[in-house]
């Protein structure tokens, strides 16, 4: 937890801040190990104060270890109005909330994504926690494909991979599960309905879950009884362009050289039909940087954690996304994905 103070405080040197602000709730636990959904944090270059009200004082006191913790009630913000330039998060904060602060501290100068950038490499607690979600996600894959059949509906498939995850130890999704079958598919992020699953169809889920506040990502296709010539070249060339992409990826490659391997690669086969980001960073949230994509100029370095889910998407017919996590390595990178990914036939 130091080590992230100490990355903080040189980041604010060269900002030249002599205090910030840390309002965002992901920010506050990761800067400070603090999980409760009120206060914020006030950082100096000798101090390090969290100020919650009477609800959470005693629970910050445990988790926020190193940290003085205030009382709201008795806490007087303004005597630090003057004491030089002060950093807000920008990004994040509500107008109301930022008109309250501006109040008792005067000016603020915003700080862009200087959170963003250090949580975009990873220590070894985050790298276990997001290593532990992913463990899940796998089984989750292993047991759906078990369950899978034609006749459910895409409701009950995302009910039984949420269902599954929770009872595996997960605190609750990352986001919300997509299952999208046959024609659906080609909706990117289609959310599950109650369409019955038929045979000849293929099924897309993305689902992940949260593990010790950090979260996990992945997609399989899979078919259903049968699958047609042609939803077998769509696979086909999807996987390969997730193979292409991992052969490729590691340190001092860049997001969007990454994402013109899957890009160009697919557009050969199926020009357009690959119209989002190949990938993006995954943390306490479920899209943080780095992203990898066609504006990326974020230089990969070990320590960061990001999604490879190229995809096609056909109007009509049927969509295909294969999506992996993986930790950039000094050599490489370490895929926390260990699903298989040839088609598989339920
Ligand atoms: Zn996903
Ligand atoms: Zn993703």
């Amino acid at each position: 937890m130091n080590n992230r103070l100490s990355r903080l405080r040189a980041q604010m040197a060269e900002a030249r801040l002599d205090a910030l602000l840390i309002t965002d709730r992901k920010n506050v636990f990761y800067v400070s190990g603090f999980s409760g959904t009120a206060g914020y944090l006030l950082i100096t270059y000798t101090e390090q104060l969290l100020v919650t009200d009477s609800r959470y004082t005693e629970q910050a006191a445990k988790q926020a270890i190193g940290f003085t913790v205030e009382d709201v009630a008795d806490f007087r913000l303004e005597t630090f109005a003057g004491k030089g330039k002060i950093g807000f998060e920008d990004l994040s904060i509500t107008f109301a909330e930022y008109k309250r602060f501006a109040e008792k501290l005067g000016e603020l100068t915003p700080i862009g994504k200087m959170l963003l950038n250090l949580r975009a490499i990873k220590d070894v607690a985050e790298i276990d926690a997001v290593r532990k979600a992913c463990e899940i996600t796998d089984r989750a894959f292993s047991h759906i494909l078990t369950v899978l059949r034609a006749g459910m509906t895409e409701r009950e498939v995302a009910i039984e991979l949420e269902f599954f995850m929770r009872r595996e130890g997960a605190s609750g999704m990352s986001f919300d599960t997509i299952v999208a079958s046959g024609a659906r598919g080609s909706l990117p992020h289609g959310a599950p309905t109650d369409k019955i699953i038929a045979p000849l169809e293929l099924v897309t889920m993305d689902f992940g879950c949260v593990y010790n506040g950090y979260c996990s990502d992945m997609t399989r296709t899979v078919g259903v009884g049968d699958i047609t010539i042609g939803q077998n070249e769509v696979y086909g060339a999807v996987l390969s362009a997730q193979e292409l992409v991992l052969e490729h990826i590691a340190p001092g490659r860049t997001g969007r050289q990454m994402h013109a391997l899957a890009a160009d690669f697919l557009n050969e086969s199926f020009p357009g039909r690959f119209g989002h980001g190949l990938g993006h960073g995954v943390g306490l949230d479920i899209h943080e940087e780095p992203s990898l994509s066609p504006r990326s100029e974020h230089i990969l370095v070990p320590g960061n954690i990001v999604s490879v889910e190229p995809g096609v998407y056909l109007p009509g017919e049927c969509g295909v996304r294969i999506e992996d996590l993986v930790l950039i390595t000094p050599d490489g990178y370490e895929n926390f994905t260990h699903s298989a990914k040839e088609l598989r036939i339920v």
